[in-house]
């Protein structure tokens, strides 16, 4: 009798007409609402997919509770490898990740290891800050013990950090049914280091109540905003001073934005860090709502308060947390740049992000372009960046690209 492959023992779950199209179109996921049957599937399990009829389509990890009832890890059928063992694979999806990055990423040792769905790992987030490494468990396929062990255990023995730390969002624990958790050590003892990227310096604490990190995929977005950097400069939602700090050595005076004061307390510290590279140049950081700020400071130019720059940075957050919220989102977004417009002084620069992915680089351009109008001033597109290479873009899964940043100069 020929001996059946291990992966028949594996649950099967059926999809839709249409969930079996979206995986045809190259995407990863099936909704709840396009299963067929999943009968006694245990929560977090590796399954067989098929479609209706029973055609095989691959392999996925299982969720009872989430909407994203499948996200696909393999898209192999019988023809090619059975996937067998989830441990095995994950490791060697691990060891991908990283060697893909190895010829993409420079300059840095605070990167995104891995980045879910982009890396084939759906569920699994993993970010380096020089030795600490941070992780995220976004499903219960990868909360499961033995998983969470191969891991770590693959994270350690390709990357060797210091300690392993985890960042836990009960909000999505709760909506995987999985049991809460405390962000903390994992693994090793350290919980602080200080990371560079392009040379700039900053502080990371995963330390509970001042956990800090960086918003590592603006990092060649830095690097850019930097060879336009000139005169006087504002980072407006400036955080912990991700792009004032890049700003400052090619600037005579930054001003960094941002309504949370811990966020600005760090922002100094780093400033302190960078001691040498800012050449005794102060930044000064001020405690404000951006809109009121900007408000203020871009009235007309009789006015106290007016205030003119030669580069602005915009980078706030997402507006725009679902579809329903794209119209509100883009007056928002249109409000904050047609204010930094009108504060730009003649061949300024504009340096303008936007992380929600419901925003389109597209609904981004004409947003820019109606708000150039209404400001009368005259745009030319230097850059239209995205997210850093560490944050992969997989091209049939339009979720994995979100961030924008145009960078553009007022002619007159
Ligand atoms: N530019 C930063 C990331 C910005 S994240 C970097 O590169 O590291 C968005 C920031 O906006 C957060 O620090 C948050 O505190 C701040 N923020 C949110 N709403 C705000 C508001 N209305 N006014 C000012 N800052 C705000």
């Amino acid at each position: 009798m020929p001996k059946e492959p291990a992966s028949a023992s594996l649950p099967t779950v059926k999809v839709s007409p249409r969930g079996a199209a979206r995986l045809k179109d190259g995407h990863v996921w099936v909704y709840r609402s396009d299963i067929v049957t999943a009968d006694s599937v245990l929560p977090g399990s590796l399954v067989r997919v098929t479609d209706h009829r029973g055609k095989p389509l691959g392999f996925a990890l299982y969720s009872s509770s989430s909407q994203i009832a499948i996200r696909m890890i393999s898209r192999d059928t019988p023809s090619h490898e059975p996937v067998t063992d989830l441990p095995a694979l994950l490791r060697h999806r691990i060891a991908e990740a990283i060697a893909y990055r190895a010829p993409l990423v420079i300059d840095t040792d605070a990167y995104r290891v891995i980045f879910s769905e982009a890396d084939f790992l759906p569920g699994l987030i993993v970010d380096r800050y020089a030795d600490i490494l941070s992780i995220q468990i976004l499903t219960q396929a990868m909360d499961a013990d033995h998983v969470r062990q191969s891991i770590l255990a693959e994270l350690t023995a390709l990357l060797h950090p210091a300690s392993i730390v985890e960042r836990v969002d009960p909000r999505v624990r709760e909506l995987e049914t999985l049991p809460p958790r405390a962000s903390g050590l994992l693994q090793g003892q350290k919980f602080a280091t200080t990371f560079t990227m392009n040379s700039v310096q900053f502080r990371f604490d995963a330390l509970e109540g001042q956990k800090t990190g960086a918003f590592l995929d603006q990092r060649e977005n830095y690097a850019a905003a930097a060879r336009y950097a000139k005169g006087e400069a504002l980072d407006v939602f400036c955080y912990q001073g991700g792009f004032a700090l890049h700003l400052a050595p090619h600037c005579a005076q930054v001003t960094g934005v941002d309504s949370s004061r811990p966020a600005l307390e760090v922002a100094d510290q780093n400033a302190a860090l960078n001691d040498a590279l800012l050449k005794a140049k102060e930044i000064e950081w001020i405690e404000a709502n951006a809109f009121d700020l900007l408000k203020d400071y871009s009235s007309s130019a009789h006015t106290y308060e007016a205030r003119r720059y030669d580069t602005i940075v915009l980078d706030p957050p997402a507006f725009a947390k679902s579809k329903r919220d794209l119209d509100a989102a883009l007056r928002g977004y249109k409000e904050l740049n047609l204010r930094a417009l009108k504060m730009l002084r003649p061949a300024g620069i504009l340096v303008t992000c936007s992380c929600s992915y419901h925003v389109s680089q597209s609904n981004f351009l004409e947003m820019l372009a109606s708000a150039a109008l209404d400001a009368h001033r005259t745009l030319r597109l230097l850059e239209v960046r995205g997210q850093a290479k560490d944050h992969p873009i997989l091209l049939n899964v339009p979720e994995t690209s979100y961030l924008k940043c145009v960078i553009a100069t007022v002619s007159h």
